[in-house]
């Protein structure tokens, strides 16, 4: 299910965003006959998926092939808001990339580069083991970790140096072609704004608000671009112009992904106090998606 709520599942005539293929920027969220909401999950008339049932718009739901599993299936939605942001910020051939983040969407962003077949050479900062571990299955060449010498070895792994300024932390030069930033925290957007070399690009897929603290002087001394992306609307792949989740299916009915590594607790619904704690208590319990199941009687792990 694409669970946006735009114009076409709205009922409305189509917005100048929907128009060309940017549902998820539709300037009609608050409009037609349901409530406000960008998703469903996220509008009190459509309910949300932590039920047995929900309300959806017939365009938005997608036959899953038998060749794709259901753990594949429930995924398709984060792979797809990793897809979105590679195709339309592809690396080229060659490019140094590194990825902020190994949570959900961050190790997405890594299976994406993967299952399109860049040649790029890919780096991931991750802060624990078992996010490394996942990080080196679906293909990544560099895991670091944020450890204390986590800006070194980042730098080296890019092929950069780091300087230490009169005044501040280490700066680097040099740094990866294009970053994909997947936490959304003053460290991280810090991180990626420095690991980025001169006339690179930074991608943000991690939910980044008000934010105090946070050294700019790169983006204009090195001439960064700074390039936001929220989840997955229309994109261009092998020629054709498709729905991101249309394109997450193929991928993953074609073998190119498989990304049930990442469901790692499933829980029956009214185990839902138990998987909220499964998810606070990520390091401990090495949570990475914690589902519910609806099958389920018993907890699963
Ligand atoms: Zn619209």
């Amino acid at each position: 299910m694409n669970p946006v709520l735009s114009c076409e599942s709205r009922g409305l005539h189509p917005c100048p965003a929907c128009e060309r293929g940017d549902e998820s920027l539709c300037e009609q969220k608050t409009k037609g006959s349901i409530e406000s909401g960008l998703l469903i999950g996220a509008c009190k008339d459509t309910g949300g998926s932590w039920s047995p049932y929900f309300v959806a718009h017939k365009s938005q739901i997608l036959p899953l092939p038998d060749a794709v599993d259901d753990l594949n299936g429930v995924l398709v939605e984060p792979f797809s808001c990793a897809l979105h942001a590679v195709l339309r910020n592809p690396p080229k051939g060659g490019d140094r990339v590194l990825i902020i983040g190994a949570g959900v969407i961050g190790l997405s962003v890594v299976a994406a580069i993967k299952a399109l077949d860049y040649s790029c050479h890919v780096t991931i900062l991750v802060k624990h083991s078992f996010q490394g571990e996942m990080a080196r299955a679906f293909g990544a060449d560099e895991v670091i970790y944020l450890d204390g010498s986590y800006v070194e070895n980042t730098a080296n792994a890019l092929g950069a140096e780091t300087l230490k300024p009169l005044l501040g932390p280490e700066i680097v030069q040099g740094g990866a072609n294009i970053v994909y930033e997947c936490v959304g925290k003053k460290k991280s957007i810090t991180d990626a704004l420095r690991f980025t070399e001169s006339g690179g690009k930074v991608v943000l897929l991690g939910l980044a608000s008000i934010m105090k603290q946070v050294d700019w002087t790169t983006v204009w001394l090195n001439e960064l671009t700074i390039k936001g992306c929220f989840a997955y609307s229309t994109n261009e792949f092998e020629g054709q112009r498709m729905n991101t989740l249309q394109i997450a299916i193929e991928l993953m009915k074609r073998g190119k992904v498989d990304l049930s590594p990442l469901i790692t607790h499933q829980y029956p619904l009214h185990d839902y106090k138990v998987a909220f704690n499964t998810i606070t208590k990520r390091k401990q319990e090495n949570a990475l998606k914690v589902v519910f199941n609806h099958d389920q009687t018993t907890v699963g792990g």
